[in-house]
């Protein structure tokens, strides 16, 4: 379809189908990908190294894949999914890590684009961000009177001003925790991992939550929160009810520990314990347990 400059009855510009807009794409493979999840069943036996979260692996200078010659970026390699410019990132680091391998360009003009390690800002500046409100700069534009010409009228901003509009941004892919400020029952907490991606994360004390879902209702990712979210526990009899995503936290003079409870079966996590286990289930209790050590220490927790 396409507008035309023709006007109908109600003043609206007049719509015509446009002629030669059905076409075809000749196409080896065409592979629709949407949501938060890697499905990589389209690999089916090939033997391509995933990390311990299920990621494609890929190296962060050029994005290759443990298969020569095979690239991945965007939410499916290494730390999974973030935002649109950092998958934009990766597919201009792919193009050039494949024009440099495939020698289309030459050795002087080799393009090198490197993918930036992500800045993980510290929380007490993310809630300063959104504790004020940061009006928009409009983009500077030629003056009326200047427009009779084919000269642009939206112009760009300085770089100072570019900046200024850049640093509005409130980072909530990196520091959400909505679900936190809306609980009525301050079940919710916010901690931090040894991540750099996904460094906040959030977690339930079980104990206060009375499951009225208000942290469903507010969150923005269609999340139920007090659900999908780690369920610590502080009652023993309480943890010993669960069947799955419950977790008890002690810590005493011998040190911090966890005892987790995943489909039925009890699970139980020294700080001190070797860290070298790729195991998903150790690593989400090493993860939740440093959190609450570093962040939540205040919460009551059992004797080890
Ligand atoms: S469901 Fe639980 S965690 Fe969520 S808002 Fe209600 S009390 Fe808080
Ligand atoms: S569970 Fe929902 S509301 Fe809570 S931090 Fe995650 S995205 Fe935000």
């Amino acid at each position: 379809m396409q507008l035309t400059d023709d006007r109908d009855a109600s003043g609206r510009r007049v719509v015509v189908d446009a002629p030669d807009a059905d076409f075809d794409i000749p196409v080896d493979t065409l592979i629709l990908a949407i949501s938060q999840h890697a499905v990589l069943d389209f690999l089916e036996d090939e033997p391509i190294a995933l990390n311990d979260r299920g990621y494609i692996k890929v190296d962060p200078q050029t994005c290759e894949t443990s298969i020569p010659g095979i690239y991945a970026g965007g939410d499916v390699a290494n730390d999974g999914p973030a935002t649109i410019v950092k998958a934009a990132a990766a597919g201009k680091a792919i193009a050039s890590s494949i024009l440099n391998e495939k020698g289309t360009v030459t050795l002087s003009e080799k393009v090198n684009v490197p993918l930036a390690p992500p800045l993980v800002p510290s929380m007490a500046e993310m809630l300063r961000r959104r504790s004020h409100r940061e009006r928009r700069i409009r983009a500077p534009q030629t003056n009326v009177a200047e427009r009779q010409n084919f000269s642009e009228v939206m112009l760009t901003y300085t770089p100072e001003q570019a900046r200024t509009e850049a640093a509005r941004c409130l980072d909530c892919h990196t520091y959400c925790s909505i679900c936190v400020g809306v609980c009525p029952n301050l079940a919710l907490f916010t901690y931090e991992t040894d991540r750099r991606d996904q460094h906040y994360q959030v977690a339930v004390l079980a104990d206060l939550c009375n499951e009225c879902g208000n942290c469903t209702t507010f969150c923005p990712t269609s999340g139920a929160p007090y659900r999908d979210k780690p369920r610590l526990y502080v009652n023993r009899d309480d943890f010993e009810a669960q069947q799955d995503n419950a977790f008890m936290i002690f810590h005493d003079s011998d040190g911090w520990a966890i005892e987790a409870r995943f489909d039925g079966a009890t699970r139980h996590l020294e700080l001190n314990d070797p860290q070298d286990d790729p195991d998903m289930q150790q690593t989400a209790m090493y993860t939740i347990l440093k959190g609450v050590q570093q962040s939540m220490p205040f919460l009551p927790m059992g004797e080890a």
